[in-house]
């Protein structure tokens, strides 16, 4: 039986390039998302991957969620963190809405999901747990405290699952992408990208989703089992932590 993979925020952008490599590496692959429905519909007809919709900033929900995944697919064997938002700001204009969002969609998220299947993944000996951070989270950035708060976070919690679950065979890792070529960071203007950011950037060029997809495919394979509690950074050298 292949092993299911569940990707929040799986049917846009790097999730999506996500879950199509997952389900391309042979695994029952389970997408999640928040409301776009005509996305959802769109990437499921393209895929033939399962959709799922819930609001992973939402204990309930994702506990509900998460137990008709496995009654359809079965146990959640790879989980990825991948949901995620902006709600960028300066601190001094920052609402607390604005602060509040996306701690509890980066952050909270983290708990909601991991917390549902971990007892799973520890009684049947295996288990992956991917979550996706952001280069941001590592070095901070004008106008995202919020974001930087939670995505660092993402990296404290991995630390500490890692270690709590490591005898288990659950291994807990971080994948943190730099600039990446999805729909939004293409909507900037070329001129923009190629002055202000492209020059950041040593290897001279954005990411693509499937260089994101391929770190996951390894880090949830059976070969990356002494890999725990590690932040991968993929920013074409952009920031060496
Ligand atoms: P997108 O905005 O393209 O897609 C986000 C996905 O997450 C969508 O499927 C969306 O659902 C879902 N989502 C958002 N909020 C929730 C929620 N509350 N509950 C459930 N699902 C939710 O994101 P990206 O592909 O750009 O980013 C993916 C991850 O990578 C994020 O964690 C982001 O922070 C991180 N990242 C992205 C970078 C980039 O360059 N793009 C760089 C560094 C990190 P719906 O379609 O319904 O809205």
């Amino acid at each position: 039986m292949a092993r299911v993979a569940l990707v929040t925020g799986g049917t846009r952008g790097i999730g999506e390039a996500i879950s199509v490599g997952l389900k391309n590496a042979g695994y029952s692959v389970a997408a999640t998302y928040a409301g776009n429905d005509e996305a959802a519909a769109k990437f499921k007809e393209e895929t033939g991957i399962a959709v799922y919709k819930w609001d992973v900033a939402d204990f309930e929900a994702c506990k509900e969620g998460i137990a008709k995944v496995e009654a359809e697919l079965g146990p959640v064997d790879i989980l990825v963190n991948n949901a995620g938002i902006t709600r960028d700001t300066t601190l001094h204009r920052m609402k607390p809405e604005q602060w509040s969002a996306v701690i509890s969609t980066n952050l909270d998220s983290l708990f909601n999901m991991t917390r549902n299947v971990i007892d799973g993944m520890r009684e049947r000996g295996f288990g992956r747990i991917i979550s996706i951070s952001s280069i941001n989270g590592q070095k901070g950035q004008f106008g995202q405290a919020n974001y930087s708060a939670a995505k660092a976070g993402v990296i404290g919690f991995t630390k500490a699952v890692a270690q709590e679950n490591a005898a288990k065979g659950v291994t807990v890792n971080v994948v943190s992408p730099g600039y990446i070529g999805t729909e939004m960071v293409r909507a900037v203007p070329e001129e923009v990208l190629n002055s202000k950011i492209l020059p950041l950037i040593p290897v001279g060029r954005l990411g693509e989703p499937e260089e994101i997809a391929r770190c996951v495919n390894f880090l949830a394979s059976d070969e990356a089992g002494f890999i725990t509690g590690s932040t991968l950074s993929i920013n074409g050298g952009q920031y060496m932590a």
